[in-house]
């Protein structure tokens, strides 16, 4: 099978700068808000500020996939003396929590990167971060033409979804299946 040079966006998270101030989350939801950039929900953000101001912590955490079930159990992690359940860490949009849920439809967020930055340009979080917690990253990988093609169709449908709404994009898949 054909491979292709694909790029691959990553952000590194120093958490121990994050001072809990949010910018993150309100410019990711602002840019995700139908229209663009004409709300703020820190609800819909792929990124969320994990928070304890008691025990001083905030973790940034980014929206990856969904998955249907929750875990079996729950462990926890001590680090630098402070506990953290493992949920805090977990990127998924799951069952058990309402993390990472568009709040009027329920549907699964997951970070885009910025789905049409170009290259070179860093993700909006990354921009809006003034305490270097979030550091952007790119690199070129070889992999498969249909992985890299279906990962480009899923940001796509995605983009549509937040775009028009999962119905719309439904009745419009339905009308054009029903045409010869
Ligand atoms: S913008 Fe930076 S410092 Fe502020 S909450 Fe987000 S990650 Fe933390
Ligand atoms: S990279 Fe873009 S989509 Fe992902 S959390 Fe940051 S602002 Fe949101």
């Amino acid at each position: 099978m054909a491979k292709i040079k694909k790029m691959i966006k990553s952000i590194k998270v120093d958490a121990d700068k994050c001072n809990g101030c949010r910018s993150c989350e309100i410019i990711c939801s602002s840019y995700h808000a139908t229209p663009k950039y004409n709300s703020v929900n820190p609800a819909r953000s792929r990124i969320q500020v994990i928070r304890d101001q008691m025990r001083n912590i905030w973790v940034p955490v980014f929206a990856g996939e969904y998955t249907p079930s929750e875990c079996m159990g729950r462990e926890s992690y001590i680090i630098d003396g402070k506990e953290y359940s493992e949920c805090t860490f977990c990127r998924a949009s799951c069952p058990a929590r309402d993390r990472f849920k568009e709040p009027d439809s329920g549907l699964p967020l997951r970070c885009d990167m910025c789905e049409d930055q170009g290259p070179g340009e860093k993700p909006l979080c990354v921009q809006w971060c003034y305490n270097d917690v979030l550091i952007y990253e790119e690199r070129e990988e070889e992999v498969e033409e249909d992985e890299a093609k279906l990962g480009n169709m899923e940001t796509s449908l995605e983009s549509l979804v937040d775009k028009f709404g999962l119905q719309k994009l439904v009745d419009t898949v339905v009308r054009m299946s029903q045409k010869d």
